[in-house]
């Protein structure tokens, strides 16, 4: 029997398998059976539902340094903002008329986001929209700070644990930030009830396959509700300006390998896999992913979240996103769905 014949009987190979597998991604047949498995077993679990989130990025403040993202602490060049509980409030009321029922908080580990502040600011969007999922993605915090806002009313978490590998982790990360953290944040969301979604990026500097097949073991050992991958994209401000960006091709093999993997996954096609290629995020939803992420954020600010180059619909109003978004979904034969899209248990 084959590797992929395999990973299709078992959802899991070894990590010897996954580099065999990973050997394949330039192959056409290859890519070809997994999309055809993945689209099958979305289809079996999603129909031709397509999830939205609309993605609020709240505050582009962060006391982190890692080398990859724009908005880096070290990035002096970056032009600072945060929402007020107002502002955030007003992007949920435009995004639940037109249609959202997931509001994702996404932001960098701003201190000014006191457990406090956060929990009152879910409790607010959980009161007035309690038909709404509401998603945190505010980096790694304490245990109790996640009991917080779980307690608050929170019912998701996106933290990319953003490599799996201890070397490479080191690479792409200042010494102080631990691999070994990130991993424990995501037990605790875990064990905090949390929907939790981990990920990583795909084809940033030093990835080898080797680190790609410790991704898929994690994701496999963890378990999540939710993967998000999509491709590294270079920032002009950060040390690895002149890298090349992560493989389109390979994103969207590893999107077909996860839905495989995790067959009950919430898969998005990523912007930044709609940044490197027009028809990116189509493409993505063709290789397994049944999940788009519209940004609501105020247009006066989405700019300046300013995580790697070029980076898509910065310029629009969130209802012409919206509205974009649904027409290439349907021009690829799937519908958004306007619900909350929790992940089938
Ligand atoms: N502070 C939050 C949110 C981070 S931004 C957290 O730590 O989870 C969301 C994601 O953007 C990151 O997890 C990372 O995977 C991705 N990202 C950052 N810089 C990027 C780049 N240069 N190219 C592609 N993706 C990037």
């Amino acid at each position: 029997m084959d590797i992929i014949d395999k990973l299709i009987r078992d959802h899991h190979l070894s990590r010897e398998e996954y580099i065999r597998l990973l050997a394949l991604a330039e192959d056409p047949s290859a890519t070809e059976r997994l999309k055809e498995e993945a689209c099958r077993l979305r289809r079996r679990y999603y129909k031709d539902k397509v999830y939205t989130r609309g993605l609020i990025e709240f505050t582009n403040y962060c006391k982190n340094d890692c080398y990859y993202c724009g908005i880096r602490r070290g990035n002096a060049n970056a032009r600072r903002y945060r929402l007020t509980k107002g502002a955030i409030l007003d992007c949920c009321k435009n995004g639940y008329g037109l249609g959202f029922r997931t509001f994702v908080l996404q932001g960098g580990e701003d201190a000014y986001f006191t457990d406090a502040r956060l929990a009152d600011i879910v409790r607010s969007i959980k009161a007035g929209y309690p038909d709404c999922a509401v998603t945190l993605s505010v980096g790694e915090r304490s245990y109790e700070s996640y009991a917080r806002l779980r307690e608050a009313g929170a019912d998701r978490y996106l933290l990319r644990h953003e490599t799996a590998s201890e070397g490479h982790y080191g690479r792409l990360h200042p010494p102080q930030m631990r691999l070994a953290d990130r991993k424990a944040c995501l037990y605790h969301l875990k064990e905090l009830g949390y929907q939790v979604g981990a990920g990583f990026m795909v084809g940033s500097p030093g990835q080898t396959d080797q680190d790609i097949a410790e991704d898929l073991l994690f994701l496999k050992e963890l378990g999540p509700q939710m993967v998000g991958i999509g491709p590294f994209i270079p920032h002009h401000d950060t040390r690895f300006a002149k890298e090349a960006p992560g493989s389109v091709e390979l994103t969207l093999f590893l999107l077909s390998v996860i839905r495989i993997m995790l067959p009950k996954v919430l898969l998005p096609a990523t912007t930044a896999l709609g940044t490197l290629d027009p028809k990116g995020r189509e493409k993505g939803l063709e290789a397994g992913a049944n999940v788009v992420m519209p940004n609501l954020s105020p247009v006066e600010d989405r700019k300046k979240y300013d995580l790697y180059d070029h980076k898509i619909c910065t310029g629009e109003e969130a209802a012409e996103c919206r509205a974009c978004l649904a027409r290439r979904v349907e021009a690829v034969g799937y519908r958004i769905a306007e619900e909350r899209g929790d992940a089938r248990t």
